[in-house]
């Protein structure tokens, strides 16, 4: 049993507290190597911005989980050695799905974990929620939940109000389980797909894809049920046309990649939401750096020289989200 503390982590109790005050949003990146987890920490210790980092099940199997753990805890010394004196730096567990998985990362150091019983019956949702919930809090890790489904890359995208959040439950819910944040669905989806064309229009002058917009409605309603408790977004890439020109224009193919504007992100971070997930737009960084340096330098062999271009971009794109689009610059001094 290591408890997080002792690692230099914070779980997300404060950092949500805060950012509803204050207006503004925590960015949850996901990491899977040290490059992306080196242009995480540069770009939050130059921002001074608290950060989650987050770890899917596909990190946890590409990279193992105890490894990111260690990895985490170098990431607070790190963030430390480049001046930022009190970092802010939570470890989450992205989209558990079972107790023992939650159980298993609160006893290895994690400082927050999702359960997503999203996908089962409601009540079968608050039970596994509500035994999360009980064994985290013992050793004061939080627990972020999920009512509503979000479509996934592989999913039929559909933006019929059944697949939304249910205003009507999330009180009931969070009273019942304890959870200390939730996941909602408005309209943004995993992956760099998150729209059809046909659910577009396209911008007469660019000829680009513009996405239909979120729920507003649906999150206000929430709002309303729950004053002042944290909300959180799943699938909040933007994919930046310019990395899905630079990928396309160096031997890739991302046909019509659409993600959510960042004027929508914009307006959810002044509201109670408070943690938004962007992984998407970092794969996309990465992507388009290398492919550029494979293209121009065909000769190149040395991952230091293609990985390290790919770091910069991640780390460029990091600091924009903290910067323009979440609010969370210079709220972790
Ligand atoms: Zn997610």
């Amino acid at each position: 049993m290591v408890s997080f503390k002792d690692l230099g982590l914070v779980n997300t109790r404060d950092m949500f507290a805060k950012a509803i005050k204050g207006g503004y949003a925590i960015p949850a990146f996901n990491f899977n190597n040290m490059e992306q987890l080196q242009a995480i920490i540069q770009a939050a210790a130059e921002k001074k911005s608290p950060v989650i980092l987050q770890v899917s099940k596909g990190a946890r199997s590409y990279a193992n989980q105890t490894l990111l753990r260690y990895m985490a805890e170098g990431a607070v010394e790190y963030a430390k050695e480049l001046g930022w004196e009190n970092p802010q730096i939570a470890l989450h567990l992205d989209h558990g799905d079972s107790f023992e998985l939650c159980k298993s990362c609160v006893d290895l150091g994690f400082s927050s974990v999702m359960i997503d019983g999203s996908a089962l019956p409601y009540d079968e949702n608050v039970a596994l929620t509500a035994k999360v919930v009980e064994y985290a809090h013992k050793y004061d890790v939080t627990v972020e939940a999920e009512l509503g489904v979000l479509a996934g890359v592989e999913d039929e995208v559909s933006a019929e109000e059944s697949h939304y959040t249910r205003p009507e439950e999330v009180i009931d819910f969070t009273s019942k389980t304890g959870c200390d944040s939730l996941a909602i669905s408005i309209g943004t989806s995993h992956g760099a797909y998150k729209f059809k064309p046909e659910q577009c229009t396209r911008d007469p002058k660019t000829g680009l894809l513009v996405p239909p917009p979120l729920a507003f409605d649906v999150l206000e309603e929430i709002e309303k049920k729950l004053p002042g408790f944290p909300i959180v977004l799943h699938g909040s890439s933007s994919v930046p046309q310019e990395y899905v020109e630079i990928i396309n224009n160096n031997g890739g193919k991302l046909p019509d990649a659409v993600g959510i504007p960042e004027d929508q992100l914009r307006r959810a971070s002044k509201s109670a939401v408070c943690k938004i997930n962007i992984d998407s737009d970092s794969r996309l960084a990465m992507t388009a750096a290398v492919r550029k340096v494979f293209n121009e330098k065909p000769g190149e062999f040395d991952p230091r020289k293609y990985l390290g271009p790919a770091r910069d971009e991640m780390k460029k794109l990091y600091a924009h989200k903290i910067t323009d689009v979440l609010g969370s610059d210079n709220k972790a001094l």
